[in-house]
């Protein structure tokens, strides 16, 4: 090859960006690959501490579906955070206002040089010491930011570097957008349990888990005790508080990767991925003694309430579809009524 030749910068500008678009495609399928919630934010996070040599990097959130406030989603990346702190940002702040109205990326040094030093988002952000700032939009309206940091070249970044990371950033805006609406369409908004659509769907998607990885699965029903009695005595809004007070205790003594959700009215049912039917019947029994021993407060004093519980779990053979263990852990649900309520029974 003669020494003479040389490519022409035009020709390594475009063969960058032709690379750059191909990098921002795999991206965009890798994002729009899931719609849960920590998978994509792992993968919006290490996307970019990948693409951008970083160690540092984390993600502000609104923290529920009816909550605006935007916290520091817990799968943040080698920040190293007082775990007593919240990490929060008030959705009204003026960190908010100046990323809504100029969609770019900013360094803490411009930040602090834009805003008030009393702005109490910008007290959050200095705390966590990022280099970089980066608003995620979804439908035109920030729904999150990233923050970035500890640069493994210990470079600053480049502006282009940062046009890529605002690519990057609008690609994640959508799929959180996505996934939250999601979230919102399989969630029943009182008791913030799934619905029975997406229970349906979940035990279908984890029986066949289960199967191929060679699991044991189990499957909780419960039923509040007299509720119709409890609601003719108390009122509907009292037996509201209840229905929402037992799906929190629900939740509080589930794993994460355990599915919850509102099976009916005041039927709730709880998927144990990995859990035998002793495993489940002692997260049952927690469950069970919890809600016995809650006070409800309402206006008509402390209340209290009980639920019967039923333990199954799933035997590959004879569960080829759903039907079959649902019925078998509503038969032990009702083995716990006739047997005088307030119990928990299981059934094989
Ligand atoms: P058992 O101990 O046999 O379960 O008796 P129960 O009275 O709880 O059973 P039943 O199924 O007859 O009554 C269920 C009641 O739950 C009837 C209905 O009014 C009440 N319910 C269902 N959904 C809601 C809700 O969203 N809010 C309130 N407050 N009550 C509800
Ligand atoms: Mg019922
Ligand atoms: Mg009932």
């Amino acid at each position: 090859m003669n020494s003479e030749f040389k490519v022409p910068i035009e020709i390594e500008l475009y063969e960058r960006k032709i690379y750059d678009l191909k990098q921002l495609i795999e991206i965009s399928k890798g994002l729009n690959s899931t719609l849960e919630y920590n998978v994509l934010i792992d993968s919006i996070l290490l996307t970019c501490m990948g693409q951008m040599q970083l160690f540092k990097a984390g993600i502000f959130l609104k923290k529920g579906i009816d909550n605006d406030v935007y916290s520091l989603h817990r799968n943040y990346k080698g920040f190293e955070l007082d775990h007593q702190h919240e990490y929060e940002i008030d959705p009204q702040s003026d960190l908010i206002r100046l990323l809504e109205k100029n969609n770019r990326c900013y360094t803490l040094e411009e930040l602090n040089a834009l805003l008030d030093n009393d702005d109490s988002s910008l007290k959050i952000i200095n705390a966590m010491k990022p280099t970089l700032v980066v608003p995620l939009k979804g439908k035109g309206k920030i729904n999150g930011i990233i923050v970035l940091g500890g640069r493994i070249n210990g470079e600053d970044f480049r502006e282009e570097e940062k046009e890529y990371l605002l690519n990057i950033a609008s690609l994640a805006g959508i799929a959180i957008q996505n996934a939250y609406l999601y979230e919102m369409a399989t969630t029943d908004m009182m008791t913030k349990l799934k619905i029975h659509h997406f229970f349906q769907n979940s035990l279908t998607e984890l029986r066949e888990r289960a199967l191929q990885h060679n699991v044991p699965l189990s499957v909780i029903m419960m039923d509040i005790d007299h509720f119709k009695k409890f609601n003719d005595t108390y009122g509907h809004t009292c037996g509201d508080m209840v229905l929402i007070k037992v799906a929190r205790i629900v939740m509080q003594n589930i794993r994460p990767t355990d599915v919850a959700a509102r099976y009916g009215g005041e039927e709730f049912a709880v998927i144990l991925y990995n859990a035998t039917i002793t495993e489940a019947e002692q997260v049952a029994e927690r469950i069970r003694k919890q809600v016995e021993k809650t006070k409800i407060e309402s206006e008509k004093g402390l209340l209290s309430v009980t639920i019967s519980l039923g333990v199954t779990e799933f035997i590959p053979k004879i569960d080829i579809d759903n039907k079959s263990i649902i019925e078998r852990a509503d038969k032990a649900l009702y083995m716990s009524k006739h047997a005088g309520r307030n119990k928990v029974t299981t059934l094989k």
